[in-house]
Formats: C-alpha cells, sequence, structure tokens
C-alpha cells in the first residue's frame, strides 16, 4: 500500500523488457541473458531494512460527541524505538508548523501529562525537528509529509535522535489534525506498532515470478521458431523424390500425329485415364516402352514410381 517507489520503475522496466521481446533466436536469448543480470544486479543486499507501519488511534471531541479513528496510517522512522506511545497532540506555537527553530515552544494543553508534536516536514532535517520537539519533553514526533503527496508516507532516516518515537504520516491526515487542533480541539492519539512490510522481498518474489515468465517465453518461442532438422527418413524420402521428378524428366516425350500405329483403335488406350490417344496428344514413353499421356503418368510416377502396365521401376531401370 505504501512506499515502495523504486518496485514501481523496476517492474515498469521488466515489463518493458518482456514486450519488446522479438522473434529471433539470437535477440531472444541475448534479451533473457540482459534480463536475468538485470534481476541479479537489481537484487538488494542484506542491508535492506523492514518498514514497521504505525496504527494512529485518533480521539477527538465535537460538541458532546467523542469520536474515535483508527487507521493504519503512518510508518515508523529508520530510527525510532518500535513503541506505543501516546498523548495529546501539540503543535508549534509559532508562524509555520516546520519546528525548524531550535526555540520552538509547542502549545501543549496544560492538563496533558503526556504528548505528541506535530510537526510538518521540510525546513531543516527529521533529525533537527524531532530533537527540538524532544528538547521540549514530547513523548512522541508525528511528522506528516509535504503538501501535494497526498497520503503518501515512507520511513524517515533520522540518525541522531535519542530514544523518542517517530512516525510519518500522510499530508492530508496530517492537515485533517493541523485544522482541528487549529479550531481549539483537543485531540488525543495513540500509535501502536502496526505490521511489517518487507518492500525487498516483494522485490524479490516479482523478479522471481518475471525471471519465470521470461524463461517460459523463452522455450516457447525456441520451440516456435526451432530450425526444422529433418531426421534421416526425411532426408530419404526427399532424395528419393528428387531423383525420381529427375528420372521422369529424362524420359521421352512424344507429340502423336496421323498415322502413328498408336492411334489405330484396336491399340491400346491410356490404362490411367482409359481414354485413346488422338492425334497431337503428347504422351510419355517409359523405359519398358510401355507409354501414357504425359498429363497421365507424371503424376502417377511421382506417386508410385513404377510403370502401371509392368511394374518396372523407373529409377532402377
Ligand atoms: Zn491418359
Ligand atoms: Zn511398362
Amino acid at each position: 500500500m505504501l512506499f515502495c517507489f523504486s518496485c514501481v520503475s523496476v517492474n515498469t522496466q521488466m515489463e518493458m523488457s518482456l514486450l519488446t521481446t522479438t522473434p529471433t533466436h539470437s535477440s531472444v536469448s541475448s534479451r533473457l541473458l540482459r534480463l536475468s543480470l538485470f534481476l541479479l544486479l537489481s537484487l538488494p543486499d542484506s542491508t535492506g531494512k523492514a518498514i514497521w507501519t504505525a496504527h494512529l488511534n485518533i480521539t477527538f471531541q465535537v460538541g458532546n460527541r467523542i469520536i474515535s479513528k483508527l487507521g493504519e496510517s503512518g510508518v515508523f522512522g529508520n530510527h525510532s524505538p518500535l513503541e506505543r506511545v501516546s498523548g495529546a497532540v501539540a503543535l508549534p506555537d509559532t508562524w509555520n508548523q516546520n519546528a525548524c527553530n531550535p526555540m520552538t515552544n509547542f502549545s501543549r494543553p496544560e492538563q496533558a501529562e503526556t504528548w505528541l508534536a506535530l510537526i510538518e516536514r521540510g525546513g531543516c532535517t527529521f533529525t533537527h525537528k524531532i530533537n527540538v520537539a524532544a528538547e521540549k519533553g514530547a513523548n512522541g514526533v508525528i511528522i506528516y509529509n509535504y503538501p501535494g503527496t497526498g497520503n503518501k508516507v515512507f520511513p524517515m532516516s533520522h540518525q541522531g535522535t535519542d530514544n523518542i518515537v517517530a512516525v510519518m504520516i500522510g499530508n492530508l491526515k496530517g492537515l485533517e489534525l493541523l485544522h482541528l487542533i487549529q479550531k481549539g480541539v483537543s485531540v488525543t492519539i495513540i500509535i501502536e506498532v502496526g505490521r511489517m512490510h518487507m518492500p525487498w522481498l516483494s522485490h524479490c518474489v516479482m523478479s522471481l515470478i518475471t525471471f519465470l515468465a521470461a524463461s517460459i517465453a523463452y522455450l516457447f518461442l525456441y520451440c516456435a521458431w526451432r530450425p526444422r532438422v529433418p531426421n534421416s527418413s526425411t532426408r530419404r524420402r526427399r532424395q528419393i523424390k528428387a531423383d525420381v521428378k529427375k528420372a521422369i524428366a529424362e524420359l521421352q516425350l512424344r507429340v502423336l500425329k496421323e498415322g502413328d500405329k498408336e492411334l489405330d483403335p484396336n491399340e491400346e488406350s491410356c490404362v490411367i485415364c482409359f481414354d485413346i490417344y488422338k492425334p497431337k496428344d503428347v504422351v510419355r514413353i517409359l523405359n519398358c516402352k510401355h507409354f501414357f499421356h504425359e498429363a497421365c503418368i507424371d503424376p502417377w510416377l511421382l506417386a508410385h514410381r513404377t510403370c502401371p502396365m509392368c511394374k518396372c521401376d523407373i529409377l532402377k531401370a
């Protein structure tokens, strides 16, 4: 739900790698190799830190009604103790809300035993503003993000703050609290430790899924575009067919004309089409001296290789 902006760009690049895959072996394998290297290089190191969300239980009074809201609306800072803390919310008592001035006082309710400083991000480091609030006795610090960032949050880095709880909340949530308090509403918050997130773990899972998808796509493409290497029996069949074609081409052709003895009605007709021979018919004469219409015998020989009358093999003859 939160953070992990780097994951988004990583995944986008992976998708691009898949989408731009082209259907040739060399390009597919080189792209797969590049993708694998990219994934290996983009794996996080062992120092990848877990992110802890913070539940904010917000209570305030409107008229006679006490309103309570609970939500997982923040994240603990990287250097914050993971502890439950509660108190009345106090604002910097200055014209701005960033608490960068070391003299900043907070408008804490007098009756409150514990209080939490609500501070706007910006103007100085997180460490600086957290320490300003800590020096004034705050029990915890809530920092809300820049204007225009909606509900986006991230784990702050604030090395050098003492043992004080610091959480970040979204700008919208921060302004909501700010406006309530500025209207004179007393707001109390209980910060509780929420859940742990491992952004780099989901990164690894995504990387693995993408890698598997790329491998499957590669195998699919390899099978689809694999060069068709004919096996030995296919090669032999092709060779025989070529030899038969060559043998047919070498057989004699003749155009029948008036007076040829083949045109005698008592002579045999073509045994393939059963038609009698006529002048101008083209006939193919086999080595066995049997002859047939060229249009009839050529397809027959291609299929059978032998004379339809005497079974003589044209390749052996
Ligand atoms: Zn015929
Ligand atoms: Zn024959």
